[in-house]
């Protein structure tokens, strides 16, 4: 897991209850790349071919609705790690 030094002014977005999904948003993403240096928090990739906006606690399909936009609860991940990770924490849900 890499350290990060996360900005600590969260994407204006974030703050957006209108916009769907907005932890996906372009703004969250760039911001995501140029905290995390471009790579997986969990395996450090850097030559991430798919982007995946990844939650350290998770929202469990919009029960902790705070969790889901919380800047400070977003990681940069690429698809494999989040896939994995997704699996593990969807057993109970
Ligand atoms: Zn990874």
């Amino acid at each position: 897991m890499i350290g990060v030094r996360r900005s600590a002014q969260a994407p204006r977005v974030l703050m957006d209850s209108g916009a769907q999904n907005r932890y996906r948003h372009d703004d969250v993403v760039d911001q995501l790349m140029k905290d995390f240096h471009g790579k997986c928090y969990i395996c450090e990739i850097d030559d991430l071919q798919s982007i995946e906006v990844e939650h350290l606690l998770p929202h469990h399909n919009g029960k902790y609705p705070d969790r889901m936009f919380e800047w400070n609860n977003l990681f940069l991940s690429c698809r494999h790690c989040n896939s994995v990770k997704t699996r593990r924490n969807t057993t109970n849900a």
